[in-house]
């Protein structure tokens, strides 16, 4: 039991909005939802409630005898209120009315009952019976491929994941560089079943990102199924059995075929580094590298090093490394977009994560608040207006008042500065590249005296620094490349052939599509997850998604296992609509708007990534597979 003054300090930390929810639980009484309690956010307010401090202080001390009561062994009176409470405490934390059409999404996401529609349904002795018969392969340890692990042991089918690294992890085990953390509330960013209420940060780094994907493993014992330092390196449909056959090439060289079923590709969109195609690019005579191949053996401290781009990688090391270093260059081609986010390096504290622990529910509203917040409850500040004609800096009038704001909080930071200030507000729309969280670090490296911001273009990469368009040479001791990756490649360097022998790279030619992100005509029992058209740009996680796409998986392989189809193929009619229509939604988003370029956008100009509908699109259409959307093929076609 928490003393008095750990309480007190529990209760401090709170958000109230979510802590209020809690205590409806607690005491089954909905007059907790009082008007004078409803937070009043602003945008980019992050968390302040907009409460007096007579409410907040109200609150807490209310709280505190409910918390003390259920301390004393009070029981919990309301797990699952009905849905109409449910409903208007969601419009309580959210601060307003969230749509009706919300609801049921949203429930499930809270999963209140402690159950959700991403738990697979398997429980038919005879569906039992048919997934035991089913082998999946799924290529890929990160997050995604880790999910799709524990959801298919859930289910019951038998699974391999063949990861090309040492260990879990993917995206979270290869970068390494200094400051490197994740972006997205940590407590939004982990499975929805798989809460932590012990993240240190709210935007924890890298290794604590790792050491939660570790432990994942380990819960679900997934390591015993995962083929480790092994690449797919192609994969070929067997139409005569109905079956994958997929060529395996371990670190020593030793080659193996295996079979399955069906195969899920978990292998990210951010890991294939960029390097930018500059003349005398390798020409470089000291150490240059990629920011996702962090050179540790390379000591920065007294050097003179040479940053090029500004993107989230650069962002988060340029930082790190600005103090150590003797000088550095940072060369930026387009500024990013910055959203104050002033507790981005903040220790989560004791009390919140005290809260998250022992308050029932607690850890559901701050979840559900946050998710609403970021994602839906963002989504209009990045939406293009039809027929806006206002200045081309923005797409509508919501995203004009967003950069009008997000433009102030950066020219504060370079009041002292104002050299600075022309080449750090961009002249994009906010939300057309993916935006950084500002605590101040950027800026207050970038005005360092040992740093420069270089705007010329660069022309070249010489032995000893980087040629910019005016002929300076800016010498350079060790060159980092904050390039990026090679987002719209996807599936790289895995050969997949098909139905027919059609070979998946050829029938995309440079645009890959697929419906819902994740299958393709052509390619039968071929899943993607985190495939095309399914990112996110304003914030949200990522991990919604996977989740969301691999109970779609799961739903087709169920389909397979209930009409004893061997295969499934999506059919082209239904792809080419769906890609139409995001297509089109796409052009409705600041990342669509023309003039902008970012990895969003393959080499065509068309938003190759971006899921262009609201999230709960995403999740209403990954529910289950419609079967009319398939081709399912019970007996296999006889070969011609
Ligand atoms: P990025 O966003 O693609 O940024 C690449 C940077 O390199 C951009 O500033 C780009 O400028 C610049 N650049 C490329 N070619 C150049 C050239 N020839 N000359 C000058 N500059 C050049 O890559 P990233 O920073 O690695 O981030 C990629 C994505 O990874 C992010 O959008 C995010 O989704 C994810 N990420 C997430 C986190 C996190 O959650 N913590 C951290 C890092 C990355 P232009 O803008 O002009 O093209």
């Amino acid at each position: 039991m928490a003393d008095d003054a750990e309480l007190d300090r529990a209760l401090e930390a709170a958000h109230l909005p979510a802590l209020v929810a809690a205590m409806v639980h607690l005491t089954a009484d909905a007059s907790w939802l009082k008007p004078e309690w409803t937070p009043v956010y602003t945008p980019l307010s992050r968390g302040d409630t907009g409460l007096p401090d007579e409410a907040q202080a109200d609150i807490r001390a209310r709280a505190k005898v409910a918390i003390e009561a259920f301390l004393a062994g009070a029981p919990l009176k309301a797990p699952t209120p009905d849905t109409a409470t449910l409903r208007k405490m969601m419009d309580f934390v959210a601060g307003a009315p969230i749509p009706e059409t919300y609801a049921d999404f949203l429930i499930d996401e809270l999963a209140i009952s402690g159950s959700s529609s991403k738990d697979p349904q398997f429980e038919q002795p005879a569906l039992k019976a048919a997934a035991r018969r089913l082998k999946v392969l799924v290529i890929g340890a990160g997050m995604s491929g880790l999910l799709a692990g524990i959801r298919l042991s859930q289910a019951g089918i038998g699974f391999e994941i063949v990861e090309s690294n040492a260990d879990v992890g993917g995206t979270w085990l290869v970068n390494t560089y200094p400051g490197c953390r994740v972006d997205n509330s940590n407590h939004m960013y982990s499975y929805s079943f798989e809460p932590n209420h012990g993240w240190p940060q709210h935007f924890s780094p890298q290794p604590e990102l790792l050491k939660y994907f570790r432990g994942v493993a380990a819960k679900y014992d997934l390591k015993t199924h995962i083929r480790f330092e092994t690449t797919v390196e192609s994969l070929t449909w067997d139409e005569a059995r109905s079956v994958w056959r997929a060529e395996l090439k371990a670190k020593d060289g030793r080659r193996e075929t295996i079979e399955a079923n069906a195969v899920v590709t978990a292998v990210g969109q951010l890991n294939k580094p960029r390097i930018p195609q500059i003349e005398g690019v390798g020409t470089f005579e000291g150490p240059a590298f990629h920011s996702a191949e962090w050179r540790h053996d390379v000591d920065l401290v007294g050097k003179q090093v040479a940053v090029i781009g500004t993107g989230a990688s650069a962002y988060q090391f340029v930082p790190e490394i600005a103090p150590k270093v003797d000088h550095l260059t940072v060369f930026q081609r387009t500024p990013p977009w910055g959203l104050p986010v002033p507790h981005y390096h903040e220790d989560v504290p004791e009390g919140m994560k005290w809260l998250l622990e022992h308050v029932p529910y607690y850890d559901k509203w701050y979840r559900f608040w946050l998710f609403w917040m970021t994602t839906e409850g963002f989504l209009p500040m990045v939406k293009a207006d039809e027929g806006w004609n206002g200045p081309s800096t923005a797409v509508g009038a919501a995203n004009l008042m967003l950069r009008e704001m997000a433009a102030e909080a950066l020219a504060a930071q370079v009041a002292d500065r104002p050299d600075l200030l022309p080449n750090v507000v961009p002249t994009y729309p906010v939300g057309g590249k993916r935006a950084v969280l500002d605590n101040g670090v950027w800026l207050g490296a970038l005005k360092r005296p040992n740093v420069e911001l270089v705007t010329n273009a660069i022309i070249k990469i010489s032995p000893s620094g980087v040629v910019t368009a005016d002929g300076v040479e800016h010498p350079a001791d060790v060159l980092i490349y904050g390039t990026g990756f090679t987002a719209s490649r996807f599936l790289s360097g895995l050969k997949v052939t098909g139905r027919g022998g059609r070979e998946l790279h050829d029938a995309w030619a440079g645009d890959a599509r697929a419906y819902l992100g994740m299958t393709t005509p052509g390619f039968p029992n071929f899943f993607m997850i985190y495939g095309p058209n399914t990112n996110i740009v304003v914030n949200g996680s990522i991990i919604f998604f996977s989740e969301c796409s691999v109970r779609y998986i799961v739903g087709a392989l169920r389909l397979l296992a209930e009409t004893g189809a061997k295969a499934m193929e999506v059919k082209r009619g239904v792809h080419d609509d769906f890609n139409v229509r995001v297509d089109e939604a796409n052009k409705g988003w600041a990342w669509g708007s023309e003039g902008v370029s970012s990895w969003y956008k393959n080499e065509f100009g068309r938003v190759s990534q971006n899921w262009p509908f609201g999230l709960i699109d995403y999740w209403r259409a990954t529910l289950a597979p419609n079967p009319d959307d398939f081709v399912l093929t019970r007996q296999p076609e006889p070969v011609a």
